[in-house]
């Protein structure tokens, strides 16, 4: 058994761990692991400070989570959009691709609480039917290998998909969405980086939310990812009592590029059921890019995205740069808040209002035009 097999092993895996470890109500505990599994390895465990802090809120079940809060438990209608069991479909030319139930640590604030943690629900037939149905759409270039977290597999059951996606010759590129550089980087082993580099073009996204989460351990695992040829890219969640202010998010942000990750997203915390205590007014989200944008690197700025809740996919939010319009000049402001006036250049023809979707769509569309 590797290192970090003991580890998940160790972790406090029960109500019974939770009141050993924490002082939980015997029932409140189990409650609270009936309803979403409790995993927490040593490692991450040991990243607290005290109760209640920002790595505590994401990994310790809270009361909160049994309050009936009339969310749903799949606010992206993964399901709808789900051909066969292990895939989602909702883009033209890329695909979400689970592969695994299990994480070395189960978020608090998990999106897909009602398919992960439960380990019979995955099996190899269950793979291979998601490599058939890519196989079969040959519009997919880019597959995102998700979960749980892929990087519990074992190297040898990834080196299977893997290798199973490079006999596809539509397959561009492969993603590996993974929490593992955050929540237990000793998983990234030399030979894991070894065996992932004969699959490239490999991309990885990881996911720290919390400048803490930055140590010297989770820095080599990103670098090792680094040097084995993946680009590395973070999404984080935007969550209360976490990261919901400018400072931990610059931090966070700047921490990780020193790290050699590349923030690519910020999310908007979904509508999941039992996880509506993390959320945020959008307006905190926008005003934390606001304080992102110009005030530092521009690769320490990632896209604040709302995934639209039905299912319509991640959508780009943007604090207001663009004022408005006067003559052929668009008025823009910059981080400091200076006025600009931009000539742009002047069409002569009337371009006819364009509506680009399809029928089965949305009926409420609005002219492209609204948006200059
Ligand atoms: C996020 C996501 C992707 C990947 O989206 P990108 O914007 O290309 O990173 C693909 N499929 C699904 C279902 C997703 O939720």
């Amino acid at each position: 058994m590797e290192l970090w097999q003991k580890m998940i092993r160790d972790s406090v895996n029960s109500g019974e761990d939770l009141v050993k470890k924490f002082d939980f109500d015997r029932e409140l505990a189990d409650k609270l692991n009936n309803l979403f599994h409790i995993r927490i390895n040593p490692y991450y465990l040991s990243l607290i400070r005290e109760k209640g802090d920002p790595i505590w809120l994401q990994c310790i079940p809270d009361e909160k989570e049994l309050v009936e809060d009339n969310m749903p438990l799949d606010p992206l209608e993964e399901e709808k959009f789900s051909p066969v069991p292990s895939i989602t479909h909702r883009y033209p030319d890329r695909v979400l691709f689970l592969t695994t139930s299990q994480c070395s640590m189960y978020c608090r604030f998990c999106t897909r609480k009602r398919k992960v943690s439960d380990p019979t629900k995955i099996s190899m037939k269950f793979i291979q039917t998601g490599i058939d149905y890519i196989s079969a759409h040959p519009e997919i270039r880019d597959v995102v290998l998700s979960g749980g977290d892929p990087l519990m597999l074992t190297n040898v059951m990834l080196e299977k998909i893997l290798a199973g996606l490079r006999a596809i010759p539509h397959v561009e590129i492969i993603r590996l969405g993974t929490k593992i550089p955050c929540v237990l980087p000793q998983r990234v082993t030399a030979k894991l980086c070894k065996m992932i580099k004969k699959y490239h073009p490999i991309y990885v996204n990881t996911h720290f939310n919390h400048p803490w989460e930055c140590t010297p351990e989770a820095k080599l695992s990103c670098e090792m990812l680094a040097d084995a040829g993946c680009p590395v890219g973070n999404q984080a969640v935007l969550m209360k009592g976490v990261n919901d202010n400018a400072e931990v998010m610059l931090e966070l942000h700047r921490k990780l590029l020193a790290m050699r990750v590349r923030p690519y997203y910020l999310y908007q915390a979904d509508l999941t059921k039992g996880t509506n205590h993390f959320r945020v007014p959008v307006r905190v989200g926008l005003e934390i890019m606001d304080k992102l944008r110009g005030h530092t690197s521009g690769l320490a700025v990632p896209y604040y995205v709302i995934d639209a809740p039905g299912g319509g996919g991640k959508i780009p939010i943007l604090p207001q740069y663009v004022l408005g319009r006067k003559d052929n000049k668009i008025i823009l402001r910059n981080y400091k808040y200076d006025v600009f006036e931009y000539p742009d250049v002047v069409e002569d023809e009337i371009v006819e209002p364009v509506t680009n979707g399809k029928k089965d769509q949305p009926s409420e569309k609005i002219n492209e035009k609204v948006l200059v």
